[in-house]
Order: C-alpha cells, then sequence, then structure tokens
C-alpha cells in the first residue's frame, strides 16, 4: 500500500520531533524556512565560542518516555556534560544569595531575613490551595518581604505586567510549592532544592543545542529555505509548493497560520482571538563577562533592565582564562544604545561582542488561552491538521514538553 504522505511545517525541536514519529508509517516532508534546523535553539559559532541566539538551552526531562526517546539519538557519556544547576541572584550592592532564594534565606542579611521569618510565620496558619493570579501565589507562599526584594521586580522585568494579571495556569508545573515547613526546614539543613526540571542538565560538548537540532534533523528529508506562506486544500489533499499531502502538522506561529489557510478554517471570533494573542520577544546580547562559578544569575535589581545571564561558557566547564562568553538577557527590543548604557550597570563587566532580537519568545496565555487553543485545534485535526508546538499551541513548552507534546500528539493522531 502506497504511504500517506505528512508535511511538517517547522525543523524546530517540535517539527523535527513529530516527523520521526511519522516517518515510520509515512513519507514525511519537512518545510523549514531557514536555512538549518532548530528554530528557537539554533546557535551560532562566535571565535570559537558557542552563542545561542535565543537563551541557553540545556536539557533535561521527569518524563521518562521523552528521556528515552532523547537518548537514542545521541551518547549520553561522550556527547554531553551533566551539570549541576549553580544559580544565584544578584542583588544590588554585591549581594549574591544561591537560589531558590526560599532555600537560602540564611544568605539574606540578618534584618531581612528577621522579617521573612515573621512573614512566613504568619502563612503557616494561611492554607489556600487555590491562587486567582501570580502575585496572590506569590504572596501567599513565599510572604511580602521576599515578594518585594525578589519575586516582584524580577518577574516585572521578566513578563512586563502587573503580577496580577498574570494567571496561573500560564505557569502551571513551573512553580516552586514548598511549605513553610520545608521552607524552615530546608534553611536549617541547608538542604539544596533538587525537583526543579533543570536543577541538573545536560549540555552538548560541542555547538550547544544546534547540536541537538543538527542530529534530530539526520535522516528526515527537511526542504530548506521554505518560508510556507500560503496552504491549500484541493481534492481532499492538503497543497504546499505545488506537492501534494494527505496530513499537516504545523509548528510555526498560530498567528500566521490565519493568512495561510483559507479563511473558512476559523470563525471570525477565532480570528478575533488569534490576532489578540499576545507574547514576548528576547534581546539576547552575547558579551564576555568575568569568570565565576555559575550556570544563571538572576538579576531582580531596578537599576538596569536586564533580568538574566546565562553563563554559557561555563557549561562545559573547561575554561581557563579569567573571562567567559555568556549571554545577557533582556525582555523585548532593545536597542544597542539602551544595550550598552545597561551593560555598565551589570556585574561581573561584561563587554559587548554582539546581539540578537527575536520577536517571538514567550507566549503569554490568558484564563481562556488553552481552552480556545484546544477547540481550533479541535476543528483543524478533522480536517487532518494539526498544531504543535510553542507557538502552534501557544504554550510555554521547554524542549522536553515539545517532545513529549509531539509523542502525545502521534499516539493521538495513530497515522
Ligand atoms: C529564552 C528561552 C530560553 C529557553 N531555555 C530552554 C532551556 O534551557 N531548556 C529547554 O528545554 N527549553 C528552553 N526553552 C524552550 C525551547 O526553546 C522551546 O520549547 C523549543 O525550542 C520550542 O520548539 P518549537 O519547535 O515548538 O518552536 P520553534 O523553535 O519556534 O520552531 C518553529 C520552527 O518553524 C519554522 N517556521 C515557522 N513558520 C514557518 C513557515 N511558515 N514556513 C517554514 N518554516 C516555518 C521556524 O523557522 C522554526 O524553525 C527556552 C525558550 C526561551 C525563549
Amino acid at each position: 500500500m502506497e504511504k500517506r504522505k505528512v508535511a511538517v511545517i517547522g525543523a524546530g525541536i517540535s517539527g523535527l520531533s513529530i516527523a520521526h514519529f511519522l516517518k515510520e508509517k509515512n513519507e514525511v516532508v519537512v518545510f523549514e524556512k531557514e536555512n538549518r534546523p532548530g528554530g528557537l535553539i539554533k546557535c551560532k559559532n562566535i571565535d570559537g565560542n558557542v552563542y545561542h541566539l535565543v537563551g541557553g538551552h540545556v536539557f533535561n526531562s521527569k518524563r521518562l518516555d521523552v528521556l528515552d526517546w532523547f537518548w537514542s539519538f545521541f551518547d549520553k557519556g561522550n556527547e554531553f556534560n551533566k551539570t549541576l544547576r549553580k544559580a544565584v541572584i544578584n542583588f544590588d550592592k554585591n549581594l549574591w544569595v544561591n537560589y531558590p532564594i526560599e532555600n537560602y534565606l540564611y544568605m539574606l542579611p540578618n534584618e531581612i531575613i528577621e522579617s521573612v521569618i515573621n512573614d512566613l510565620l504568619e502563612l503557616k496558619e494561611q492554607k489556600k490551595i487555590e491562587y486567582e493570579n501570580f502575585e496572590e501565589f506569590l504572596l501567599k507562599n513565599f510572604g511580602k518581604t521576599l515578594y518585594d526584594i525578589y519575586f516582584q521586580p524580577y518577574n516585572e522585568k521578566v513578563w512586563k505586567r502587573n503580577l496580577s494579571d498574570v494567571p496561573l495556569s500560564w505557569l502551571a508545573g513551573k512553580l516552586p510549592m514548598p511549605s513553610v515547613k520545608e521552607i524552615f526546614y530546608n534553611n536549617f539543613c541547608r538542604i539544596e532544592e533538587q525537583s526543579m526540571v533543570h536543577s541538573t542538565f545536560f549540555y552538548p560538548q560541542q555547538n550547544g543545542s544546534q547540536f541537538l537540532a543538527d542530529r534530530l534533523a539526520q535522516g528526515l528529508h527537511i526542504k530548506y529555505n521554505q518560508d510556507i506562506i500560503e496552504i491549500k486544500k484541493r481534492d481532499n489533499l492538503w497543497i504546499i509548493n505545488d506537492l501534494e499531502f494527505n496530513a499537516v502538522v504545523f509548528s510555526g506561529n498560530i498567528k500566521f497560520l490565519k493568512q495561510m489557510l483559507d479563511s473558512w478554517y476559523f470563525s471570525e471570533d477565532d480570528g478575533i482571538f488569534i490576532d489578540h494573542l499576545e507574547s514576548h520577544g528576547t534581546t539576547s546580547v552575547f558579551c564576555e563577562i568575568d569568570k565565576n562559578p555559575y550556570s544563571w544569575i538572576y538579576m531582580p535589581s531596578r537599576n538596569h533592565l536586564s533580568h538574566r545571564i546565562i553563563c554559557t561558557g561555563n557549561f562545559p566547564s573547561k575554561c581557563s582564562s579569567d573571562r567567559i562568553t555568556a549571554t545577557i538577557e533582556f525582555s523585548d527590543f532593545v536597542d544597542i544604545e539602551t544595550i550598552k548604557t545597561n551593560l555598565l550597570k551589570i556585574p561581573l563587566n561584561p563587554r559587548y561582542i554582539c546581539h540578537h532580537y527575536e520577536k517571538y519568545t514567550y507566549p503569554i496565555q490568558n484564563s481562556d488561552t488553552r481552552e480556545r487553543i484546544a477547540s481550533i485545534k479541535e476543528n483543524l485535526a478533522q480536517e487532518n491538521f494539526y498544531l504543535l508546538g510553542r507557538f502552534a499551541e501557544w504554550e510555554y513548552y521547554n524542549m522536553d514538553a515539545a517532545i513529549g507534546a509531539a509523542m502525545d500528539l502521534y499516539k493521538k493522531i495513530n497515522i
């Protein structure tokens, strides 16, 4: 029997993953608008150093099926370094406190510790499990002092909005939920937090996350430099660049899908909903900074606009010089003049090398986003057209969640 033909749009981690699953039983063509695979995980080599154009991607997962599948492509021992996260929060005036802050309260100045203890003792009496929004979650779990000095300024820099406008559904599964008793216990006994997905992580020995994308692209039929702008349906087949397909998996941005497909695939209401979906971009500044022992440095300071340094030069930690490369992140677009004046206020003496702005990096969900997207997905699925990935599903996926979503979609559609 002739194999069914399936088109996958996008060779990011989602598109690459689903293409592997589908190719077992189908003839699969991947269309990628850029000249290489990777999407958000792409990297450049600059003078022998890895520059992640977005973030500083590291890998791990709590899903065993995802780990098994992922490691079937790689030699874990020889191609990756396993690293223990060493993250820290830098407050102004040279105050450095390990991350997550609730486990390292003893590193704060005494007067702040006292105030945090008072807050936590008050919180002990309150037993709330459901929260209206992110602000309430933070205040009710960590108290006002930690909220004021860290959670609020840091998160407002990242999300650029009042935290009472951030629904919790958006961040579900990504938030720490220690009880007051656990916070005290972890501080008295100096317990390090190990439950978050990246508290240990794997990082390729060469080429950063581009290495993952390049390897996962092997064995797939990928057509590069093909920016798909129109998808038509004829005689029950999807037509993409004059090729016919029985089914399509779209892993690009749902905002652009509306213009690619005939308008009748979306109700007027869905069209308006998609147009109003919000997101953030990221300006990633590649720098040289002073050598330090950290993987991530979080910066709640209101004195400058950046929120995080990712010390990618430390990931394969063989560096012998007194400077390493790192990415300094800013939410949304920041021009070069602003970048340079901000770098002067950031610790570890950053020296600017280059920067990149990516417009779509963080999808923002409202309380009804998931439900609305689910209904759009269901309608399209009836036409053998499937949505998968961070901006196709408007989901705050990490790489492993994107792979997991590809796995789940494959099982569900069973083609
Ligand atoms: C700052 C930041 C840091 C992160 N750090 C981590 C981390 O450390 N670990 C981790 O696991 N995850 C991390 N993530 C999440 C991770 O980047 C995403 O989960 C993952 O890259 C999403 O992959 P995707 O394939 O869904 O989307 P994308 O990577 O956006 O891929 C979509 C692909 O489709 C292509 N495309 C789009 N439209 C078209 C079209 N019309 N025609 C042809 N091609 C098209 C694009 O060029 C792209 O290659 C981070 C994300 C950000 C923003």
